[in-house]
């Protein structure tokens, strides 16, 4: 059966019944005897859809999960209240104090707070790898546990070759843990590439409509029983009412990746024909770095992009100017987003202030038109 079709039908219970599994709510699951008590306990240690107490999740979540593990090709999935806790919570089930981890160094800045103030006090020794990394041998020291990519990276969505890095960290006998955000189970599949555990902030295109929190770690082969063990010790859940509202979403996950991928890449090749715009980074356009790697592992890119607007032109004004794109953090909801992000000292290419554009699922001539206008506000300051 095609995804897509799949995407209409997980979850599905025996008819009649509601066509999306219904909200269930609960701490305590009620037994009439000892008995089946135990028996659940017991079962649940083999199978993670065992409702056995609201912590370990109940139909609703479980119906979630196997989706993603569906989507994802993985062998478990287990579901974070947010896409930071299922980053935190997969990185902690595999480090121990004197460790030491290989992190992209364009990841997301949630995930390089987490690693330089937390993996620090644990005593865990990180160091930051360029997102064209593929031998991996000249960064790996003998403590050296696990890679963190993310690709494509944060903000300028450089493509990784991640077969490549992933053949030379299963040399070194390294855990590869993917941030798959931008893809959300849908553009690639990094398990398939080679990565053992993907994590996706399903806040973004996964739940789709800017109202829902969660996270997913989706593992296979040995990543599974450590991340298994910190999640179920550390007490990880993701409420009901959350994983209906993301399971709801992903109905339309495919159609409106198409719309969102659409959109961004039209903007994309008309803001790069501008003459106010020194720059757009975008993984559809032929020259963007990577865009190689992502045309042989991928089916599509989401609706994000960056520019970084001509000199002298103030980029607080140009979003300032823009009225169908609000301003806001988070990507990956039906609506357009702007954010004018200031230069880090850590990523080569954020030496210049540069917009982040999320493309919603609006149509294509308003967005262009709304951003036309806003470069002609630009001008008549
Ligand atoms: C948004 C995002 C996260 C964090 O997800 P939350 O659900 O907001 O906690 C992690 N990684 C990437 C790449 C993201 O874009």
């Amino acid at each position: 059966m095609r995804r897509d079709t799949k995407l209409i039908h997980y979850g599905r219970r025996p008819l009649p019944g509601p066509a999306n599994p219904p909200i269930e709510r609960a701490s305590t699951i009620l037994h009439d005897t000892m008995s089946t008590f135990r028996d659940a306990k017991k079962r649940r240690e083999t199978d993670d859809h065992v409702v056995s107490y609201g912590r370990r999740g109940t139909s609703t979540s479980h119906a979630l999960s196997a989706a993603l593990c569906d989507l994802e090709q993985g062998e478990a999935c287990f579901l974070y209240p947010s896409g930071v806790a299922a980053i935190t919570s997969a990185l902690s089930g595999f480090l121990r104090t004197g460790d030491h981890v290989l992190i992209v160094d364009e990841a997301f800045h949630a995930t390089r707070t987490f690693c330089d103030e937390y993996l620090g006090q644990m005593g865990v020794d990180v160091t930051y790898i360029p997102w064209d990394a593929t031998e991996l041998t000249s960064y790996a020291q003998p403590n050296t546990k696990l890679v963190l990519i993310e690709s494509p990276t944060s903000l300028t969505f450089k493509v990784m070759d991640v077969p490549a890095l992933c053949a030379s960290a299963r040399k070194l006998n390294l855990t590869v843990i993917a941030d798959n955000t931008y893809g959300s189970g849908w553009l690639y599949q990094p398990l398939a590439l080679g990565c053992d555990v993907s994590v996706i902030s399903g806040t973004k295109y996964l739940s789709g409509h800017a109202d829902t929190m969660m996270g997913a770690a989706i593992s296979k082969g040995d990543a599974t029983a450590p991340l298994r063990t910190h999640t179920l010790r550390t007490g990880q859940l993701l409420a009901p009412d959350e994983a209906y509202a993301c399971l709801r979403g992903m109905r339309t996950l495919s159609l409106r990746i198409q719309r969102h991928a659409e959109n961004s890449t039209r903007i994309a090749n008309w803001l790069a024909a501008r003459p106010e715009v020194a720059r757009v980074w975008h993984p559809g356009l032929s020259d963007h770095p990577g865009h190689r790697n992502w045309a042989r592992d991928a089916n599509g890119v989401n609706g994000l992009l960056s520019l970084r607007l001509a000199d002298g032109l103030n980029v607080d004004a140009f979003v300032d100017s823009l009225s169908l794109f609000a301003v806001g953090a988070s990507w990956g909801g039906f609506e357009s987003l702007a954010l004018a992000l200031q230069p880090k000292q850590a990523a080569s290419d954020h030496d210049h202030p540069h917009v982040r554009l999320h493309c919603g699922l609006e149509h294509a001539d308003d967005l262009i038109e709304d951003l036309n206008a806003a470069f002609l506000r630009l001008h008549n300051r």
